[in-house]
């Protein structure tokens, strides 16, 4: 039996849950506007986390030398910010609709956090790793988005009985074949075309957005025209040494891929292939439901970046601008802020620290996180849309894939952890069966095809214009119930926390 859990109760006026793009902009305006206390909790560091780290060209673009912002050393610089890093939040503390705080533990000492807050902003960011992914084993985790962004907003969100929104609206990113690396830099940089194997161009029958180039893709080796390819064979050697430079900046293992195998750009077309789904909003849609102000429908919960939904096409800039309009709104909520906690959220929090100490005095099940994280991505791969069924599905499909996703879940809630780092992979495996229950239940509800590859419904092939709806869920006694909302049209949307 391992020796209990120190545990310590902080308290702040603002909780921000994830210190990545979102998380630390929010910080740094809160403070920067107000007296308030702020705690942001990052799971990883926030000097690196994040899809940050991952690697965001389009920003550095405009950064010169000598003048790089680093959002980080301006969260450490700023008043009234502290940081705790590598501190993993697992849960909300709620009652009657409102938030009360969270809960979480750090991955380095056997402590547990109760955090006792005002308001809290989630920035947890999208969910990677629910699908299995293009390359396997050892290279599982060179995915397109952080394999540590693993739904857990969205997880604490849906178990606290938030509305979440356009979960079905999946992103499918197109890369560079094996090394996971961007082809806008290719496509945009040198003009190169989506050729198939036999030298045609073929983006032009399917459309230009990021959905229709992976359709694109995915139909060509469908009729037998792949492999599919950028094609830079012909550009002129000052193109090649771009392209090379380019991608040691952003994506280095595409410059070595051409190195080693002897060939520049110029003298062999890149192979082109589809992600596997991600669940991002700030790609697509997919997150809470939140209103203008990026209050969730929660009160005192606020979300931005990715995590939050209804908002596709935000990117970094989109996540600064929310954590900018959220932080402003919580200020503003705050001076006029009158509730207090009663004894039932020392009663929640108590639930969830005993929860860990099951994990961490629990011997594995029949099954071990991973071999669970395995059999979760197979599952989701070959019957939610996955690279191997064509990112297609149907009704019977996503009816198999839930029995089998549930019962993921009931062996996942046996799983133990020997140390910090395990009851971590614990919560994360948790987290991403909790977003596939939910990614299915919209697939299932959005009755049409809207955006080929991301919702590609083989019961429903064809857009329905009738179908101008947002497929919305919230969980209810441990049921997800399918909520359909109408369009929102005029500049504001306020919902009603209820
Ligand atoms: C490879 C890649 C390339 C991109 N390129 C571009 C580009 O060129 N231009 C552009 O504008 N956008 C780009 N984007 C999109 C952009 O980077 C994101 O939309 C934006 O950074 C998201 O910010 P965020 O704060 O929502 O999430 P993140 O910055 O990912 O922050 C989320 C944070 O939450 C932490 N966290 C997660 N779970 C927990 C938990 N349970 N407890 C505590 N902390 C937790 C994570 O560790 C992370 O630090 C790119 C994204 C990727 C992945």
């Amino acid at each position: 039996m391992s020796k209990p859990l120190q545990v310590k109760h902080l308290h702040t006026d603002v909780l921000i849950i994830g210190g990545g793009t979102a998380g630390c902009y929010a910080a740094l305006t809160i403070s920067r506007n107000s007296g308030l206390n702020i705690l942001v909790a990052e799971k990883a560091n926030i000097k690196r986390s994040g899809c940050l780290a991952a690697g965001v060209n389009a920003i550095n673009a405009y950064i010169v030398k000598g003048r790089r912002p680093l959002l980080a050393d301006a969260v450490y610089k700023s008043e009234n910010v502290d940081v705790l890093n590598y501190v993993n939040i697992t849960d909300l503390l709620t009652e009657n609709g409102r938030v009360y705080g969270a809960v979480g533990f750090s991955i380095m000492e056997e402590t547990a956090y109760v955090i006792h807050a005002k308001a809290v902003l989630i920035a947890t960011g999208g969910a990677a790793g629910l699908y299995k992914p293009n390359n396997p084993g050892f290279s599982r985790h060179k995915m397109w988005y952080p394999p540590f962004n693993t739904g857990a907003g969205y997880t604490m969100g849906i178990r606290s009985g938030a509305e979440m929104t356009t979960f079905e609206m999946r992103f499918i990113a197109l890369r560079c074949k094996d090394t996971i690396a961007p082809t806008g830099t290719i496509a945009q940089g040198v003009q190169a075309k989506q050729v198939n194997s036999k030298g045609e161009v073929y983006e032009h029958i399917y459309g230009l957005t990021t959905s229709q180039r992976v359709y694109g893709t995915v139909k060509e080796n469908q009729l037998g025209h792949g492999p599919c390819y950028l094609k830079t064979s012909g550009i002129t050697s000052e193109q090649d040494q771009d392209l090379l430079k380019a991608y040691l900046n952003m994506a280095p293992s595409q410059t070595l891929k051409w190195i080693e195998s002897g060939k520049m750009p110029s003298e062999q077309d890149v192979e082109i292939q589809g992600t596997e789904p991600y669940i991002v909003g700030g790609h697509t849609a997919s997150g809470f439901w939140v209103d203008t102000r990026r209050e969730t429908t929660i009160h005192g919960l606020y979300a931005a970046g990715d995590v939050a939904g209804g908002c596709p096409q935000k990117y970094v800039t989109g996540a600064l601008a929310e954590g900018k309009i959220a932080s402003l709104a919580i200020i503003e909520q705050l001076k006029d802020d009158h509730s207090e906690e009663t004894s039932e959220i020392e009663k929640q929090a108590q639930m969830i620290l005993a929860d860990y100490e099951k994990i961490r005095n629990g011997e594995n099940g029949l099954f071990t996180i991973d071999e669970l994280e395995e059999a979760m991505q197979k599952v989701m791969d070959e019957y939610a849309g996955g690279i191997a069924s064509n990112y297609q599905f149907n009704e019977k499909q996503l009816n198999l894939a839930e029995e089998k996703i549930t019962r993921l879940s009931e062996l996942a809630d046996q799983v133990g952890a020997e140390d910090m780092h395990e009851l971590l992979f614990a919560y994360e495996l948790k987290e991403r069966l909790l977003v596939c229950q939910v990614l299915i239940e919209h697939l299932k509800n959005r009755k049409e095809t809207r955006w080929h590859s991301f919702n590609e419904n083989l019961d429903y092939p064809e857009t329905d214009q009738k179908f101008e709806k947002y497929v919305n869920s919230r969980m209810e006694d441990g049921k997800i119930r399918i909520l359909f909302r109408d369009l929102v049209k005029g500049d504001t949307y306020e919902h009603t926390n209820s």
